[in-house]
């Protein structure tokens, strides 16, 4: 039995997703207590329920403490079988933050999986869908862990309501870990803004701030076309792909901000991640982190990468990481930013 303080280092959901990846790949138990004790509404919420919900679900877990707002969580996981699972978040609570928990564990399995996933897609504090397709999974295809990634409908807090379709390939046997010190050369920019609901205006004032701000041409430019049942939501969407790796960034629309502030925000983001030469930015610094750190388990490969930027999120993902599996991570700062080391 694991013992995982939930409220250590960045105290959030993290600690608790992460715990609940690896238990499944390990097979470890774990005893999660002072669940996001330091938070306004500490304990499990509904996206974090959602979580724990779906991780007993591929593998058979009993669980104690799965209930909403409960601090204490005991979980014993079964065997992981691969299949065709319907996860529901209830609210709009982020459904691509339950797909992160069930991921690994999944491709780890003996076949392949198809999800179904709802709730949001564009939330505060979670990665949005277009993150996930376009950064995360070239990552985890170039590890050998290939997946399909469909955004059916975009969901927006507070009426979520979104969908998400993943197809996760067995990578049981052909994971390969490797490094990636540099991103390369910039090869193209991408501008988007969702606005289903909103007037169009506010989509063009900010792509218009954004794409002046970073002297792109307003071709790559796109105005998403709505979809019926979808929104009221924005999100502004800056996407870089360099010869290494894509990086995508994202600022939400909000009650009394204004379109100019998002896309300054936004603008911003882009800027402290073109000023170093970390191959990735501080959101994939520490979701990168897992799925290296399996194959790395898995193959005793050891495999490094550089950042711009090490949040409180990466650093503790990397306590929780050790916890479980039998490899040292290590984290120095470099001219580049930042390098992580992962060894066997
Ligand atoms: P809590 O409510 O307790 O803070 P949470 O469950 O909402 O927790 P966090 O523990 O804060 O979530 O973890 C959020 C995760 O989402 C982190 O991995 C973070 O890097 C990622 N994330 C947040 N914003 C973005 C973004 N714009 N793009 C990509 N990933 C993001």
């Amino acid at each position: 039995m694991i013992e995982i303080d939930g409220s250590a280092g960045e105290g959030g959901g993290q600690i608790l997703r992460t715990s609940l990846a690896l238990s499944l790949c390990t097979g470890q138990p774990i005893s999660v207590h002072r669940i996001r004790a330091g938070r306004p509404k500490p304990g499990l919420m509904r996206q974090h329920l959602a979580c724990v919900r779906a991780a007993a679900q591929i593998s058979d877990a009993q669980v104690l403490g799965d209930a909403l707002q409960s601090r204490e969580l005991h979980f014993t996981p079964g065997r992981v079988r691969p299949g065709h699972y319907e996860f529901a978040v209830g609210s709009a609570g982020s459904c691509l933050l339950v797909l992160q928990t069930v991921w690994p564990a999944l491709m780890l399995a003996d076949g392949p999986s198809t999800l179904q996933l709802s709730g949001g897609t564009h939330n505060p504090m979670a990665p949005p869908f277009q993150f996930l397709a376009r950064a995360y999974a070239p990552l985890m295809q170039r590890l050998g862990a290939a997946a399909d990634l469909q955004l059916r409908r975009a969901g927006f807090h507070p009426a979520g309501g979104g969908e998400v379709v993943v197809n996760v390939a067995s990578a049981a046997q052909s994971l390969r870990p490797f490094d990636l010190l540099s991103r390369g050369d910039l090869q193209d920019t991408q501008a988007e803004c969702l606005a289903p609901g909103l007037p169009r205006h506010v989509a063009q004032r900010e792509l218009d701030v954004l794409c002046e701000a970073m002297g792109w041409n307003m071709d790559p430019r796109q105005v998403l076309p709505l979809r019926q049942n979808e929104g009221p939501g924005n999100a502004l969407i800056a996407t870089l792909t360099h010869a290494q790796v894509t990086e995508v960034f994202m600022q939400l629309g909000e009650r009394g901000v204004s379109a100019e502030t998002v896309a300054q925000r936004l603008v911003k983001d882009l800027q402290d991640y073109l000023r170093l030469p970390g191959a990735v930015g501080p959101h994939l610094a520490d979701q990168w982190m897992l799925p290296l750190a399996l194959a790395v388990w898995k193959t005793g490969v050891p495999a490094c990468y550089t950042a711009t930027e090490l949040t409180l999120h990466a650093t503790t993902n990397a306590e929780t990481i050790e916890k479980f599996l039998p490899v040292t991570l290590t984290t120095e700062r470099t001219e580049d930013g930042w390098r992580v080391t992962i060894q066997p």
